[in-house]
């Protein structure tokens, strides 16, 4: 049994709603992405998961070519207003859960990681940025657009659901691996 099929028996009982395996290579890196974090995200600049702590477009490019295959994992979450920020947030948690979980399956089997995730890091009520180094850098995940990285054009382009359905929030990690 591969790597792959030996991730694919431990996931199997984790609620995942669609994963997909791929080479880094196969990514799109849009550094234009930037200029909507800055412009449009209201956590830009507020954490260590977002730019510009994350480090430039080319050192995060970079540090997600250092690993040469991808698993990409979906979970969804049924909200009763998907136009709620609070409710719809509040379903990451679990999300977050998922991930990490996926990910130590990765490092029980000896394998190294690096793992992007939906949204910024919210673990402290106030983050550490920049006055003083992350307090978990081991559960933060940085947020996918920060390395430059479209999610709707990866789940359009490996089949996935962007939109699983109406009330239902879908979030997205990358498990680099
Ligand atoms: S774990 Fe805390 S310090 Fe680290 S990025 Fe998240 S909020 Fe900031």
């Amino acid at each position: 049994m591969d790597l792959k099929e030996l991730i694919e028996e431990r996931i199997a009982p984790f609620p995942i709603y669609q994963y997909e395996f791929l080479k880094s290579v196969e990514l799109t890196f849009e550094p234009k992405v930037r200029s909507i974090c800055r412009s449009e995200c209201p956590m830009y600049g507020t954490t260590w998961s977002c730019p510009p702590a994350v480090g430039t477009p080319e050192e995060c490019r970079a540090r997600c070519l250092a690993y040469e295959d991808v698993l990409l994992i979906a979970t969804v979450a049924e909200v009763a207003d998907i136009a709620n920020m609070d409710e719809t947030l509040a379903t990451r948690r679990e999300h977050e859960r998922i991930t990490r979980e996926v990910r130590d399956q990765f490092t029980e089997l000896g394998r190294g990681t690096m793992v992007l995730s939906s949204e910024a890091c919210r673990i402290c009520e106030s983050c550490a940025w920049p006055d003083s180094p992350c307090r978990h850098s081991d559960l933060m995940f940085p947020c996918v657009e920060s390395h430059c990285i479209l999610v709707t054009q990866l789940a359009e382009r490996f089949g996935m659901d962007f939109i699983a359905g109406a009330g239902v929030v879908t979030w997205f990690s990358l498990i680099f691996f």
